[in-house]
């Protein structure tokens, strides 16, 4: 008897250690953004992070995603991996840091930074034909959302805002 481990406390052993590296399915139309809390429910623009401990955080747009991680959930995003929806192939999540990114004004995402993921580049230049816009790296994206985040912030504090 001594010298064994209870199955359950080797149980929680397997689930804390489970080293997972990929993204969950996100549950579309019930989660909620972890930035915005706006439901998930385009499949086109969800995101999420992945954290070095395998915990994963789903966002509605890949711009709440990248202001969460610039912002509060810098601790939690140290080390972790970024994923964002394929616009070609909507419901599939793909590395940020492989994936290629057009910005086109004739989309229109869930907190208007209109930028569309793509797995490959040619599934991008197949989209830009309907959707003419400008390629842009996952580096180029953050100061874009950021600028759109700082000019958010502003037009909701200006006087004559509505305020609740
Ligand atoms: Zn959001």
């Amino acid at each position: 008897m001594s010298g064994r481990v209870p199955i359950g406390v080797a149980l929680a052993l397997l689930v804390a250690s489970g080293c997972q590296s990929g993204p969950e399915p996100i549950r579309y139309g019930q989660q909620e953004c972890a930035f915005c809390r706006m439901r998930i429910a385009d499949p086109r623009f969800a995101s999420e992070l992945v954290t070095a401990h395998g915990k994963t955080v789903v966002f509605d747009a890949l711009e709440c995603l990248i202001e969460f991680a610039a912002g509060d959930g810098g601790a939690a995003a140290a080390g972790g991996t970024f994923w964002v929806s394929d616009f070609s192939r909507p419901g599939e999540l793909i590395d940020a840091r492989g994936a290629v990114f057009l910005r086109s004004d004739g989309v229109r995402s869930p907190m208007g930074l209109n930028a569309l993921a793509f797995a490959a580049p040619a599934a991008l230049e197949q989209a830009r034909a309907q959707y003419p816009g400008t390629l842009v790296t996952w580096d180029e994206l953050q100061p874009l959302a950021h600028a759109l985040h700082a000019r958010r912030a502003e037009q909701r504090s200006a006087p004559g805002a509505s305020r609740p």
